[in-house]
């Protein structure tokens, strides 16, 4: 069937656009358009023309995976001519959505009109490009400048009702949208056509004087980011050139940014997100479980966290706990977290104290019985979560899915202390667990598929990224940091500071460097998996430099001391003489003279040091794809998506080169704890990438 499909209706001609599930404006779509208005302007039955989409969406855009091609004609801008060519007054129909090149679609119709709750924006921005189809030309021409540039910088939706009283949407239908739209057309038939490219941009005052500020905003907020600048750039455009002028100019900025690294890492995570799903062996159609009602044991720092999320999603959840008064503590906290939200307007109260209502606390185990999941989060002990697994086994209806937020421990073993293995699986939330979106989905050897497929539809129910990790220490991210980890403390012992560390970190984008974390988290967590690693690993090799500080009851934020000092109250680390003394005495216990480290080295040893062992994870097939593992640190670990995730980012290197400063790292200090892995050696040696 065509993806663009025509019939008269009452003398008007309707071109529906279908090409499922987003009417993306891929070339066939586009040709299809272009095809009808021909026909229709042609047709001297014809007096109008309708363009309409389903109910959800007129259209989300362009089909992000021509970006990467040779685009085929009719490219949307033709498409735009051609509407700016018709004799024929144009009616735009939207249902839902119209996004992107959607909207530019229905701004170059001469009139628009939408179903009531549609949206309409120009998300591009977050693709690190410009609406290149006269957006930034067409926008600030119906839209007030100011409003104009918010939506395009940030790619803000702007719903119809707000749409409608800037004159962006002449008429908001309430029954039939087609209908609706015909009914309108006949309406202005007769009426003198209007074009928004013959407007002038609604812009008083200077322009020098609005964009030089409007400039210093936007570049202070888009760090890193080189689209919403150009926008801007293409905005003032509007405003003072002639129409075509602008449409050049903002093509051109649109084939220079389509071109970026930061846009092509932009569009890398917006597919990444959406192929962690898909597992080889679990067909997209393999049965699910229903979850009507979850079960979360333990009401801690992450328990809490995990029952809002199914709170959020409307599920009922009851929290188990030894004791009132952590059950208590839990809830309170709970409490607390949503009021936040709703003083700062972002959520109403009687929708809290719904969330509220779902959220049932108990300290008897047998509660948990008519869960349909029980998701496990007690203290990180084997022994405490075998016995936890063993009294579930008991309890659970059958069916049930039994899931552990484990950091560390091996699934496999916490699932044999039960009857039912295919039931268990690990489901590692990230703290705080219901604000950040990675959910490691950790599958273990005996789980079922349809566990593992219900576990995953769960966590996008919760609004999670799920990402299918196999069983082994750390899973995908942790074990990655603790390489990452391991590089910052050698850094330390060579005589970088922790304020350089962290600051050539945040220089190449992540949201937190090292050590600002380590404080944040509580230093006594890493020092505990030390003394750990220390029995169990005496391979792994560490600085003891973390210990030193530990040892004098640094362990952070929290004692108001760690790698940095806090004043009270406050959370901005603040560099410490008293540490750096400390750093030094360390530095002449183990006969290491401080030297200077460029923050280049500083950021290559340490994303390197992810990237190697991201590479030993994809070989053993811990992880399904590299795009996986890209998605795991965009989500859990601050990695600035603009990157497009640790594995990208060494693909956008080039994997000879990062494997040539791995094997110069090897010959440095502590290069003991260099090993390029197998796979980075072949792939680079083969001139390929981890992303194929
Ligand atoms: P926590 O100490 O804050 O909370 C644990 C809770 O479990 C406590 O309230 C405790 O009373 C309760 N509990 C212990 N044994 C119990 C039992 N037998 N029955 C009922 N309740 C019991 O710990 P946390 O930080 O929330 O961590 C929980 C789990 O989540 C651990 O496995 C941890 O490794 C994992 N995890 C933690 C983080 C994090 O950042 N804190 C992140 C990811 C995963």
């Amino acid at each position: 069937m065509s993806e663009a499909q025509y019939q008269v209706r009452d003398g008007i001609g309707v071109i529906t656009l279908n090409n499922p599930p987003v009417n993306g404006l891929g070339n066939a779509l586009r040709a299809g358009v272009m095809e009808h208005l021909k026909k229709a302007d042609a047709d001297p039955a014809v007096s109008a023309v309708v363009i309409i989409g389903t109910a959800k969406f007129f259209s989300g855009g362009a089909d992000i995976r021509e970006f990467n091609a040779k685009r085929l004609p009719p490219d949307l801008p033709d498409v735009n001519n051609q509407q700016d060519a018709m004799k024929k007054p144009l009616v735009a129909a939207i249902g839902g959505f119209a996004l992107g090149g959607g909207l530019e679609l229905a701004l170059a119709c001469h009139y628009r009109i939408a179903s009531s709750r549609s949206q309409v924006g120009l998300p591009e921005v977050k693709l690190g490009i410009l609406p290149g189809s006269g957006g930034t030309q067409r926008l600030p021409r119906i839209l007030p400048m100011a409003e104009a540039v918010r939506l395009m910088t940030t790619g803000a939706m702007l719903p119809v009702e707000k749409a409608k009283e800037f004159g962006l949407i002449d008429e908001i239908v309430t029954g039939d949208l087609l209908e609706g739209a015909l009914s309108f057309t006949k309406s202005i038939l007769g009426k003198p056509t209007r074009r928004i490219r013959d407007l002038k941009a609604k812009l008083d005052g200077d322009p020098k004087a609005f964009f030089g500020q409007v400039r210093e905003q936007v570049a202070k907020a888009s760090r890193g980011y080189p689209a919403p600048l150009e926008i801007v750039a293409c905005a003032e455009v509007a405003a003072t050139l002639p129409f075509d002028e602008g449409r050049k100019f903002e093509r051109a900025r649109f084939d220079v940014l389509v071109k970026t690294t930061e846009s092509q890492s932009l569009r890398h995570a917006f597919f990444a997100e959406r192929q962690t799903a898909k597992i080889p062996d679990v067909p997209e159609d393999t049965p699910v479980r229903e979850i009507r009602k979850a079960a979360v044991i333990g009401a801690g720092t992450m328990g809490g966290g995990i029952a809002m999320n199914f709170a959020n999603a409307g599920i009922p959840v009851t929290i188990v706990d030894m004791t009132q008064d952590a059950l208590d503590k839990g809830l309170s906290k709970i409490k607390s977290n949503y009021a936040a939200t709703v003083s700062k307007g972002r959520l109403k109260q009687d929708e809290m104290d719904k969330r509220m209502s779902l959220i049932s606390a108990k300290t008897n185990l047998d509660e948990i019985k008519s869960a349909d999941i029980v998701i496990e989060a007690v203290f990180e002990r084997m022994d405490v979560k075998q016995e936890m697994f063993r009294k579930l086994d008991g309890i659970a209806k059958p069916g049930a899915i039994l899931a552990t937020n484990t950091s560390t421990l091996d699934v496999d073993q916490i699932a044999a202390a039960t009857t039912r293995p295919q039931d268990v699986i690990g489901t590692h939330f990230f703290s705080p667990a219901n604000v950040m979106r990675l959910l490691e989905v950790v599958r273990a050897k005996k789980t079922g598929k349809d566990v593992l497929a219900t576990t995953m539809k769960l966590g996008k129910a919760l609004k999670k990224v799920p990402v299918v990790s196999g069983v082994c220490d750390g899973f995908i991210g942790n074990r990655m940091l603790e390489k990452y980890g391991q590089q910052s403390l050698f850094l330390l012992d060579e005589g970088a500071s922790p304020q350089q560390v962290d600051g050539a970190m945040a220089k190449f984008g992540m949201a937190m460097g090292p050590f600002t974390m380590y404080d944040m988290a509580g230093n006594d967590i890493g020092w505990d998996i030390r003394k750990r690693r220390y029995q169990e690993r005496p391979d792994f090799i560490y600085s003891k430099i973390a210990d030193r500080i530990c040892e004098q009851g640094r362990f952070g934020q929290k004692t108001g001391k760690g790698f940095y000092k806090y004043e009270p109250g406050n959370r901005k680390p603040i560099p410490d003489p008293e540490a750096e003394k400390i750093f030094a005495a360390y530095r002449k216990e183990i006969g290491v003279k401080a030297k200077t480290i460029s923050d280049e080295e500083i950021v290559q040893r340490l994303v390197y040091a992810l990237v190697n062992e991201g590479a030993n994870i994809l070989d053993e097939g811990i992880a399904l794809r590299a795009s996986d593992i890209d998605m795991v640190y965009l989500t859990g670990y601050g990695f600035p998506p603009y990157r497009g995730g640790p594995m990208f980012y060494a693909d956008t290197v080039g994997l000879d080169k990062v494997l040539a400063s791995i094997q110069s790292f090897q010959k440095g200090y502590q290069g003991i704890a260099w090993k390029p892995a197998p796979l980075l050696v072949k792939l680079a040696k083969e001139g390929r990438r981890f992303n194929q």
